[in-house]
């Protein structure tokens, strides 16, 4: 079995290196020139555990994430508290650890390397078209990020799920170097909401020496409202100074459910290319990486029953692997039913949810870890007496959460086995509910 690991995303390598540990005969294609100058140049929140149970440790220079303060459309503050934080992660020393263990497994790395379409025969994927040269492979991983040429480049007959244009963040992340004169930051960590009423967030949190801040736009942010985000944003945050460290570039999350068609014949999506990110959130590198030891173990299990190369790439065979996904992650389809609806609220029914005492610091953490909250109609009466406030102004968020928890369910009804006609049923009504 020959696989190529197209892109040496954090998902792929790990996907790498446990088909290599499995004696697969693996190579990564990336076009980085070499592990420490792949992407981010910072760090990002990951939850601790997801490491160990991945066979890894927390890469060096990790820290607790500190709790964040979210900001609402009215100018209001809601400070939230994590009893169990997620790690702070630089992204290098992620990178590197990762290609090192994929490497020592047996897997080749081939840095400097632009792949730019697959290649393709009777509906499979065949190879990919790499550096200029063809490339055979039984199965092709693709960990090539959001926008992925391969996917792109498709024919039409390999069924495979894209994002629309309102499934991405286009977001913008810098590191400023901290202004020496301006007076201590009254929130350390400030997370706002809908920022100045559009839809999207920002951010600034101190970090050090320096302010880390993020602005994110739903679908295309237009340079005007990029400017006028980040003229507010170092408004009310005099800390941020006028030099920036690391960072400073316009970048895509995918912010949807995951794809319903992962995978193809002789072809697999791992990552972002699958939209594995919390919709809400983008936090993608935990689930990658567990979607790594499903899209392996689909491959391995099917090698040591016997099956031949063909059949352990086949679609049969690789629905496996995404029927294990859907089951782990049905929530995030709840999610992104939920990111949709918030985003619909209105400024003033979202700060009265975020700020009263609607939600409990428990759910506001679980809605950052991109769980679902399932309220019943009596918890929703508990809730609005808490907050003071009448039963009916909760309805919006309560049919927001009935929808969410329908689409949940229908993610967790993936068809078990692969049969064309009931997956086509399955990904229409799943996608019937965005
Ligand atoms: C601003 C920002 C903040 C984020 N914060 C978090 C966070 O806090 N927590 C979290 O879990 N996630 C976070 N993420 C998301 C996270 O980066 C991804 O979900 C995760 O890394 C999985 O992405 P991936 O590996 O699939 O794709 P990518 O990280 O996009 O990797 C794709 C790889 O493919 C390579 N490549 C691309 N095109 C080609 C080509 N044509 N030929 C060869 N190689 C190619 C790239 O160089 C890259 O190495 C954040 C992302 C951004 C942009």
């Amino acid at each position: 079995m020959k696989v190529i690991v197209a892109g040496a995303g954090v998902g792929g390598l790990q996907a790498a290196r446990l088909l290599a540990q499995g004696g697969v005969d693996v190579t990564v294609v990336e076009k980085a020139a070499d592990a420490e100058s792949m992407r981010y140049n910072w760090h990002d929140d990951v939850c601790p555990e997801v490491f160990e149970e991945c066979g890894l440790t927390l890469p060096e220079g990790s820290f607790p994430k500190k709790d964040w303060t979210f900001i609402v459309p009215d100018g209001k503050a809601r400070g939230m508290h994590e009893a169990h934080p997620d790690m702070s992660v630089m992204r290098n020393a992620l990178n590197k650890m990762m290609a090192d263990k994929a490497e020592e497994a047996g897997a080749k790395l081939l840095f400097g390397t632009h792949v730019s379409c697959a290649m393709t025969k009777d509906g499979r994927v065949t190879g990919v078209i790499a550096g200029g040269r063809e490339m055979d492979a039984d199965v092709v991983i693709d960990s090539l990020g959001v926008n992925s040429p391969i996917k792109a480049n498709l024919p039409e007959s390999i069924l495979i799920s894209r994002h629309n244009d309102d499934e991405v963040f286009d977001v913008y992340r810098a590191f400023y170097k901290k202004n020496p004169d301006a007076p201590q930051a009254e929130y350390t960590n400030k997370v706002y909401m809908k920022h100045l009423g559009e839809g999207g967030i920002s951010w600034a949190i101190q970090d050090g020496e320096e302010v880390d801040v993020l602005i994110g736009r739903v679908g295309k942010m237009s340079d005007n409202t990029f400017a006028n985000a980040l003229k507010h944003m170092k408004e009310e945050n005099p800390t941020i100074g006028s030099e920036i460290v690391t960072g400073g570039g316009r970048y895509v999350i995918p912010v949807r459910y995951p794809a319903p068609r992962m995978a193809a014949n002789g072809y697999a999506l791992i990552g972002d290319s699958a939209y594995m990110t919390i919709p809400m959130l983008g936090s993608g590198i935990a689930s990658s990486l567990r979607a790594a030891g499903m899209l392996a173990d689909c491959i391995l299990s099917a090698i040591r029953a016997g099956a031949d190369d063909k059949h352990a790439s086949s679609i049969e065979n690789l629905w496996n692997y995404e029927v294990a996904f859907f089951r782990a992650y049905a929530d995030h389809c709840g999610v992104d039913v939920m990111k949709r609806g918030v985003l619909g609220l209105s400024n003033k029914t979202l700060s009265l949810i975020l700020t009263s005492k609607v939600l409990t610091n428990e759910q506001i953490c679980d809605l950052a870890k991109g769980r679902l909250l399932r309220p019943k109609f009596k918890d929703l009466v508990r809730m609005a007496g808490a907050a003071g406030i009448r039963v009916f102004s909760l309805l919006p968020m309560a049919m927001i959460m009935l929808r969410a928890q329908s689409a949940a369910k229908i993610a967790r009804k993936i068809p078990e086995k692969y049969d064309e006609l009931a997956v086509a049923k399955w990904v229409t009504k799943l996608e019937g509910k965005f």
